[in-house]
């Protein structure tokens, strides 16, 4: 199969974060298996996203029921709960996920994340603050 054609991934928390990610993609046309722990978050995007399960991304047997192998992207978007997003990055490693992005709350963290075998690693409160920064000084035309 055409890795560039496969619209399909995997977001693990649907936190603010994950779950932003998750419904753009579905706008953009993706197919989303939305994961998080907690029952409420997921009921709440049940309507929106085109897949959701109720599962702990750190249990290896709730991954490979969901068919998580079988994704060629995921995103681990957890960030406060720093042992549950180091755990899920892990599994997701273990299980030959070829594409996997993973949100950092801090550069330590990310690093751990890179060191577990994360391919992409994304640190969204420093990325923001530095575009912020841009644009209060005045210097849009980066951006538009
Ligand atoms: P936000 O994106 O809202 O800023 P955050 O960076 O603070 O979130 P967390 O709150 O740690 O990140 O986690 C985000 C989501 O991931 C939460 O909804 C949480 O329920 C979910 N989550 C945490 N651990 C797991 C896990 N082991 N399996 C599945 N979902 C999990």
């Amino acid at each position: 199969q055409n890795k560039l054609k496969d619209k399909r991934i995997l977001v693990i928390g649907l936190g603010r974060f994950g779950s932003s990610l998750a419904l753009e993609l579905v706008n953009h046309g993706w197919e989303v298996l939305g994961m998080d722990s907690n029952p409420r978050l997921v009921q709440s995007y049940s309507e929106a996203l085109t897949h959701t399960v109720i599962a702990d991304a750190t249990d290896d047997e709730a991954l490979r029921q969901v068919g998580a192998a079988q994704f060629q992207r995921a995103v681990v978007a957890i960030g406060t709960h720093l042992e549950e997003s180091i755990l899920a990055t892990s599994q997701l490693v273990d299980l030959g996920v070829p594409d996997i992005w993973a949100k950092a709350i801090s550069r330590r963290h990310g690093r751990i994340l890179e060191q577990v075998g994360a391919h992409h690693v994304v640190l969204p409160e420093h990325d923001m603050g530095e575009r912020v920064a841009h644009l209060v000084s005045g210097r849009m035309l980066d951006y538009v």
